[in-house]
C-alpha cells in the first residue's frame, strides 16, 4: 500500500522523511527576527541532527515579511550542507526566479483552495495562482537537467479555512488537479489552519491521490493548532504518505488563535516514529541540540512539545540510520 515518491524512492515502508519548516513557516509567524547568523547556526545544527529537507525561507516581499529578508543568503549558506534538501517557499513567478537564482532545490508554491484567503495570502485568484504555476513550470523546464528544482503545489486550507470554512471537495481536487496540469512535480496537503481530524486527513489523501495519482501526493503539512497534530501524521503515515513537514518546538503560532501553538513539533514527530520503528534517520539529541540554538536566537518565542521537556524514555534506542538517497 505504501507508494513511495521517486524523489526518494529508495525509501521503504518504515521509513519516513521529516522536512523540517521552522525556518520558514515558524520563523514567519514570529514576532522577533532572528538574526542571519543565527538562523545559519540553527539550520547546520538542524541538519547536523540528521533532517534531510529543510525549508529556509520564503521569497516574499520583505516589506510584509520582514523575518524572510535574509532568504537568498540563508539558501546560498544551506546549499553548501552536504546532502541536505533545500526547500524555499514562492509565492509567485519572481519569487521562483530568486530561488532558483539562490540554488534552492525544492519550490513550493501555495494554492490556497479558500480562494479568499488565496487572494488574501497572496493576492491571487485560483485562475492566477495556476497561470503563476504554469510561468514557474515554464521557467524550470527552460533550466538544463540537473539544474531543475522539484516543483510542489501545496494545497493550503485544506481542511477548511478560518475566512470561508470548510471548503468543497470538488474545489479541492480541482484545484489539485489544475496544479498537476500546470506543471507541478507533486501537490502537498496542507492543514494551515489545524481544523483537520484523523478521519478527514484520510479520506481527503485518498481523494486526492485518485484525482491525480498516488505517487503525486506524498507529503502532508499538518498543525498542531487543536492537539490534533500528531494523531493527523499518524493517519497519513497509515495512509501511505511519507514526507511529514513538522518544526522545531512548534515554533510559529497563529496571530488570530491566542495561545495555539504552530506546526507538529519536530521533536515529538520524531519520537513517535522512532519508537514505533519507523526510521527518520534523525537524532533526538541532535534536535535538542537545535533546539537550544532556536531558544538563544529568539530568547522570546515560546517554544513547545513534550520530548525535549521529559526526555527519553530509560533504554530508548537513540537515531535510527536511514540510507541516503
Ligand atoms: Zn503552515
Amino acid at each position: 500500500m505504501f507508494v513511495v515518491f521517486e524523489r526518494y524512492d529508495r525509501m521503504s515502508a518504515n521509513q519516513v522523511l521529516i522536512s523540517e519548516v521552522g525556518p520558514r513557516d515558524g520563523l514567519q509567524n514570529c514576532k522577533t527576527i532572528m538574526p542571519t547568523e543565527k538562523k545559519t547556526g540553527w539550520i547546520a545544527a538542524l541538519a547536523e541532527a540528521g533532517l534531510r529537507e529543510i525549508e529556509v525561507g520564503s521569497f516574499v516581499s520583505p516589506k510584509l515579511l520582514p523575518q524572510m529578508a535574509d532568504t537568498a543568503e540563508i539558501v546560498e549558506n544551506a546549499v553548501k550542507i552536504q546532502g541536505l534538501e533545500v526547500a524555499v517557499l514562492v509565492p509567485n513567478l519572481k519569487g521562483a526566479e530568486l530561488a532558483i537564482k539562490s540554488g534552492a532545490h525544492k519550490i513550493t508554491l501555495p494554492m490556497s483552495v479558500s480562494e479568499t484567503h488565496s487572494i488574501r495570502n497572496i493576492r491571487r485568484t485560483h485562475d492566477q495562482v495556476i497561470e503563476e504555476a504554469g510561468r514557474i513550470s515554464d521557467l524550470i523546464k527552460s533550466l538544463p537537467d540537473g539544474k531543475r528544482p522539484h516543483f510542489e503545489g501545496s494545497l493550503s486550507t485544506a481542511f477548511g479555512c478560518t475566512l470561508e470554512g470548510a471548503i468543497p471537495e470538488s474545489v479541492i481536487l480541482n484545484c489539485a488537479e489544475r496544479l498537476m496540469g500546470a506543471g507541478c512535480s507533486e501537490v502537498g496537503i496542507s492543514d494551515t489552519t489545524g481544523y483537520g481530524d484523523p478521519t478527514s486527513v484520510r479520506k481527503l489523501i485518498r481523494s486526492v491521490r485518485e484525482a491525480i495519482g498516488a505517487k503525486y501526493v506524498a507529503g502532508v503539512h499538518l498543525h498542531n493548532t487543536r492537539g490534533l497534530g500528531l494523531a493527523n501524521a499518524l493517519a497519513a503515515y497509515e495512509e501511505g504518505i511519507t514526507t511529514f513537514d513538522s518544526s522545531l518546538g512548534g515554533l510559529g503560532g497563529c496571530p488570530t488563535a491566542p495561545g495555539a501553538s504552530g506546526n507538529i513539533v519536530t521533536e515529538d514527530l520524531v519520537f513517535m516514529f522512532e519508537s514505533m520503528g519507523v526510521k527518520t534517520g534523525v537524532d533526538l539529541d541532535g534536535l535538542f541540540k537545535a533546539r537550544e540554538l532556536l531558544a538563544q536566537g529568539l530568547p522570546e518565542e515560546e517554544l513547545y512539545g513534550f520530548t525535549a521537556n521529559a526526555g527519553v524514555p530509560l533504554g530508548f534506542e537513540g537515531a535510527s540510520v536511514v540510507e541516503p538517497a
